[in-house]
């Protein structure tokens, strides 16, 4: 049996491209979601997500 589930973004809540498996371990990962065109650094550890926050990424806005 496989215990399959696609990420979900953090955002919008919108099912991504990606699939994760129970054992799929992910570190530092930059998901990206095609609704809101961002891209997300999150961590997966048996299916629970994470979402990782960088203090330094792109702090410039506007
Ligand atoms: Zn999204």
């Amino acid at each position: 049996m496989c215990k399959c589930e696609w990420i979900l973004c953090p955002v919008c809540g919108n099912k991504t491209r990606v699939k994760i498996r129970e054992n799929t371990i992910l570190e530092n990962f930059p998901l990206f979601c095609p609704k809101c065109k961002q891209e997300k650094i999150i961590n997966v550890k048996q299916l629970k997500i994470s979402v990782v926050k960088e203090p330094d990424a792109k702090t410039q806005s506007r």
